[in-house]
């Protein structure tokens, strides 16, 4: 079967600084890869890469074997197939729940309102947020929120989730709601590339986790053997670091 990411090759400088170098990954379909490593190793460029919030400069990235920049897509489709979250929930503060999941599946991608609100109900309700529909940004928790922004990713049916370290800003009590959520996605089968921290989540949810450094995935395996038996020093250090 195709998988679901092949980058194959892909560099992306920012100016003259060099920030992924040449990296290749295979994401196969209903798995979940972690990406772990330093600050500034290129995490968050190799996802916004996927989907192309970032171009990336040499390399093919291909969705479902569809190279990313092939103008069958456009930008919106692509985004629309593979979703990202962010840290920052950046959601819309002057708009009510509801409708900050729902503008975009109406706005862009021309579903109709009553249906767009049937499918935002059933996201909200299924994340035990549906009593809060009608409810602003600034009256929930932060994990309120980012479940929030995760209903709004999922509103376009993705066939990807790219998660860049979306616990980050949480108080501590707060991240196991999130995770939760995100473990129920990884049992339905989502495809996930998820940039975390945590590493006892990605220990519980990744199906291989990958360690980048300066630009490149310096190893990647299942969490098991990653983390208690890491084939190089620097993913060592890295782990003794954060744990
Ligand atoms: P990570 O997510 O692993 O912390 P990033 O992908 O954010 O790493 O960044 C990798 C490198 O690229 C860093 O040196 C960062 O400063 C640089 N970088 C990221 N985004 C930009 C940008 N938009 N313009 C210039 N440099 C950037
Ligand atoms: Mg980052």
């Amino acid at each position: 079967m195709t998988p679901m990411i092949e980058i194959d090759e892909v560099t992306k400088y920012f100016g003259q600084k060099l920030v992924l170098d040449r990296v290749s990954l295979t994401v196969n379909r209903h798995e979940t890869i972690c990406l772990i490593g330093a600050s500034g190793s290129g995490k968050s460029t190799l996802l916004r890469c996927v989907n192309r919030l970032v171009d990336h400069d040499y390399g093919t990235i291909r969705l479902d074997g569809i190279p990313n920049d092939d103008p069958s897509f456009g930008k919106t489709g692509l985004q629309k197939r593979a979703s990202i979250v962010f840290q920052s929930y950046n959601l819309f503060p002057h708009m009510n729940v509801l409708d900050n999941i729902t503008l975009a599946p109406r706005r862009v991608h021309s579903v109709a309102r009553a249906e767009a609100e049937d499918r935002g109900h059933a996201i909200l309700a299924r994340f035990g947020m549906d009593g809060f529909a009608r409810a602003y940004p600034e009256q929930l928790s932060g994990g309120q929120q980012q479940r929030v922004a995760i209903a709004r990713a999922l509103m376009t049916r993705p066939d990807v989730l790219l998660l860049d370290e979306i616990t980050a800003a949480l108080d501590p009590e707060l991240v196991g709601e999130v995770l939760a959520i995100i473990r129920s996605l990884k049992d339905e089968g989502m495809t996930m590339m998820i940039v975390t921290h945590e590493m006892a989540f990605a220990r519980d949810c990744a199906d291989r986790v990958a360690f980048l450094a300066d630009g490149d995935i310096l190893e990647i395996d299942a969490p098991e053997r990653l983390f208690s038996n890491p084939a190089h020093d620097r993913t060592r250090r890295f782990l003794h670091r954060i744990t």
